[in-house]
């Protein structure tokens, strides 16, 4: 069970989560006419009374765009104004997740953009880790990531995770912990809910935006710290037969963080992970504030 936090945005005023409530008749739950994001907020460790978000303006911008394919004109600075507010009011104590959403809040029958009403909310609930850690196995999913010529996959619209939960759901109910979907071409992708890297002889490898990718900021974040700790990166189509004979791969993405791969498929990875560890490290420690180099990427809310 989830713990959600006491109160949510809804209809442009605070209320508590329990009294947040939609019709059944609203566009966005028939259509999927809707769009999300996912922030983590953590506990200052040298401060209970702040609250770390990673990357709010990203994220916040991100968000702005995935509400513009929903014809909804959502500045990334209005959305940050409410996440910060809603930090303030819920004053978590624990490692929480926050789900913006915007969505088509109008009753309507046609599936359509124009001439409907939208609507922004905010929810967020407790949140420790997503994947175990220590490392996961990886299926090949059967089902393959959409194209973006039939669907904006650069914003998060909610229709497009029935892909993820079928891909996800299949893993699962097969013995996997998680799923890595093939985009049109065959190519590696992500996975249901992340973005993917490989290593191989010390370069680190992660499939380039013209291969349908989300463009995930933990991605940008890695990218980022790689070229810092003078790891090659190289952002190219990768082959699924190179995952197989990688000599690390991991996963990343707001919930899962960093969360190294042990076996996919049939094929068990080398055990150690030294640079898979080592971005690992300096992640979680740019996330808690602790690295001066990358303080302007955590926003720092003060919740007392
Ligand atoms: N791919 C998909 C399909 C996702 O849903 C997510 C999570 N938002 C990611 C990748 C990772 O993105 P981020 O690092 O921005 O959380």
């Amino acid at each position: 069970m989830h713990n959600f936090l006491p109160f949510a945005y809804f209809q442009n005023q605070f209320i508590p989560f329990d009294d947040a409530k939609i019709s059944i008749a609203t566009h966005a739950l028939h259509y999927g006419t809707a769009a999300f994001g996912g922030l983590r907020g953590i506990p200052n460790p040298e401060n209970p009374k702040q609250i770390l978000l990673f990357r709010l303006d990203r994220h916040c911008q991100r968000l702005s765009q995935s509400a513009k394919f929903l014809h909804y004109q959502l500045p990334a600075d209005k959305i940050e104004g409410i996440l910060i507010d809603f930090v303030k009011k819920n004053k978590p104590t624990v490692p929480i997740y926050i789900r913006p959403l915007v969505y088509s809040s109008g009753l309507g029958i046609a599936p359509r953009l124009h001439n409907i009403d939208k609507d922004f909310l905010v929810y967020g609930l407790e949140m420790g880790e997503y994947l175990a850690s220590d490392g996961i196995n990886c299926r090949i999913s059967s089902w393959y990531r959409q194209e973006d010529r039939s669907f904006p996959l650069r914003g998060k619209i909610t229709a497009a995770y029935i892909t993820s939960a079928l891909a996800k759901t299949e893993a699962v109910e097969s013995g996997f912990d998680e799923a890595i979907l093939m985009n049109s071409q065959g190519k590696v992708c992500e996975a249901t809910g992340m973005n993917i890297f490989i290593v191989r002889n010390g370069q680190l490898i992660t499939p380039g935006f013209e291969q349908d990718i989300l463009e995930g900021i933990t991605r940008h974040s890695i990218i980022t710290i790689a070229q810092e700790l003078n790891i090659p990166v190289k952002e190219r189509a990768i082959d699924k037969t190179e995952l197989f004979i990688a000599d690390e791969v991991f996963l990343c993405g707001t919930a899962a963080k960093i969360t190294p791969v042990k076996r996919i498929e049939n094929y068990t990875l080398p055990e150690s992970n030294p640079i898979t560890d080592q971005l690992k490290e300096k992640l979680t420690a740019i996330t808690l504030n602790q690295d001066p180099n990358y303080k302007d990427w955590v926003y720092p809310i003060d919740i007392d």
